[in-house]
Parts: C-alpha cells; structure tokens; sequence
C-alpha cells in the first residue's frame, strides 16, 4: 500500500460519509469563501456579472470593502446594492456565514441527529442561537413536500414525546404526559412521509392518504380499525395480525416504517431529550429529510445549502 498523502486525504472507499469534514474545510475555510459562494450561486455565475434589478439589464458589480455587517455588491452603472443573504436564512443573523454552513454539515452528517447543546459547544454559540439555527434549517430547509409514495407502501401511527419531568436530580417525577400522535408512510426502497397529527381517526388520517399515495397501491398496515375501508377506497390493502402475535407474514409486514420509528425514536430519546409537540413537526422533517436523501449521489450537504441560497426564507 502507497504511504498515504497527509497533505491531501481521501475518504475510504469503505467510508459512510458522502462529504468528510477534510472536504468540508477544504471547500469552506473561511467565511469569505461562504458570502462568495452565495454571491456566485444566486446572483452572479463568473462573480461579476448580475442582473441589476434597477438597470433592468446584466450589469458588473463591485464588491466594495466595508466594516458593516451586510456585506453587499455594487451596481457600477446605477449604485444599487446586492446582498448575498437577504431573503435566505442568514438574512439579519449575527451569526457568521461559515458557523452557518457549518451547522447545517453537521446535521447531514449525523445519523442520529445532533442536539442544540451540542452545536452550542462546538460552534462557541449561545444555546438559543443554536436552537433557532438548528430550528429555521428544520422548517425552511428541510420541510416535507408533496411525495407521492406507490408500488407498496407501509403505513403506521406511533406516539412520540415529551414526558416532562421535574424534581430532585435523579429523583424524576413525572408530572405531565405531552405524548404526540404521529403519522407516518413509507414506500419500500423509497421514501418517508411523516406528520403529527390530532388524532388517529379516519378523519384525520384519510386526506394525507390520499395526497401522499397513489390509486391501486398496495398498502400495508396493522390491523388498526382506522385502515379498513381502505381496500374499497380503491386500493389493495394487507393486514398484519400483531394482535394474533404475527409481524412478518411473507411480505405483509410493516418493519420498514416501524424501523424508521425507532431511528427517529432513538435519536429523540438520546440526543432531543424532551420534544414538544408544537416543534415535533421540525423533528420529524429532519428525520425524513435525511431518509429521503440517503442514497443521493449529490452529497446531502450540498442540497441543503443549495436550498438555502434558492429557497426564500419565510422569517
Ligand atoms: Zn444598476
């Protein structure tokens, strides 16, 4: 075996990871290098050249130095300035470019998630301001879409949550149960679909079922009352009998979104510690978001901060 280049390493083939934090840094060092990607992907291909607005025609614009935190481009012929970060999520955040970017390589390359605290620690942050980064990357880069599952999908209803606890350390009371009803679709070998919910009734249920799957599906349930008029709803719809102690009956069982459940379970319990109900939607998109992304070529990494350049922010 060549002795390996320190100067220049390489993920092993063997590796997990899509994007390293070797390419991370050699790609972002600084946050300079973070505005000018910014600057280049939404406004300006060669860096120069951008569209004026006022001008109504492409233009070439000047980077002028200067202490402000805004930093912008200039419009050569008319003076009209371009900001890189407005309408993104980065827009007003005294918080640098590059913790920013930094912050959202970290939740593409957790399995499991990564808590608040611990962004706090690893970015020199204030705990709220890595909670709101951590919060506006959930709900305006990651949300969920309009997937339409097909061919066959499992379905399955789960509660997640949220005992608050007080009392003495290591003494716990439970006083309040905050436990969230959660509904969730999975196509084998595809994509995941998952909300919270009010309840699980038909009523609730049924219109994500039909925005979220296709006609004559097959679909695969426990045998939860709530499913059974499923099969005259035009599709083919199979029960497992838990109940009956049967999980697995040929290909009638519902491990694929169970399995999903536990990931998201595990990284809640361990890493989120309590979660309330009003932010399990956030949770849950991010969950699902890397799910749906786990076998993209493209790194993960880069179709988020793809997304933050050309998504409008809604904050
Ligand atoms: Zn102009």
């Amino acid at each position: 075996m060549p002795p390996a280049n320190r100067k220049n390493p390489q993920r092993a083939a063997s590796s997990e990871s899509q994007y390293s934090i070797v390419e991370f840094v050699r790609d972002f060092p600084d946050d300079e290098t973070c505005l000018q990607w910014l600057w280049r992907t939404r406004y300006s291909e060669d860096g120069v050249h951008a569209r004026c607005p006022q001008c109504g025609v492409e233009r070439a614009f000047k980077r002028y130095e200067t202490a402000q935190q805004r930093q912008s481009w200039t419009c050569t012929a008319c003076g009209t300035h371009l900001h890189p970060t407005a309408g993104t999520i980065y827009h007003k955040s005294s918080t640098s470019l590059h913790l920013w970017f930094y912050a959202i390589y970290l939740m593409t390359s957790t399995r499991c998630g990564i808590s608040a605290k611990q962004l706090e620690r690893e970015l020199g942050v204030t705990y709220k301001t890595a909670w709101r980064m951590f919060h506006l990357i959930r709900t305006e880069l990651m949300t969920q879409g309009d997937d339409v599952l097909s061919g066959e999908v499992e379905m399955d209803e789960t509660w997640i949550g949220g005992v608050v606890r007080t009392g003495r350390p290591g003494r716990p009371r439970i006083v309040e149960d905050t436990k969230t009803a959660v509904f969730g679709m999975v196509e084998r070998g595809g994509r995941v679909v998952a909300y919270p919910v009010e309840d699980t009734s038909r009523i609730t249920l049924d219109p994500y079922i039909a925005k979220h799957v296709l006609p004559e599906t097959t679909i695969y349930t426990d045998e939860y009352t709530t499913y059974l008029h499923l099969d005259k709803a035009g599709y083919t719809h199979r029960r497992i009998r838990h109940k009956s102690g049967v999980y697995v009956d040929g290909d009638v069982h519902t491990n694929s979104i169970e399995n999903f459940w536990s990931l998201v379970k595990r990284g809640i319990g361990g890493v989120y510690h309590a979660v309330s109900a009003k932010h399990l939607l956030g949770y849950l998109n991010e969950y699902t978001w890397r799910f749906n992304h786990r076998q993209d070529g493209q790194a993960m990494f880069l179709t988020l901060i793809l997304r933050s350049a050309l998504v409008p922010s809604l904050h």
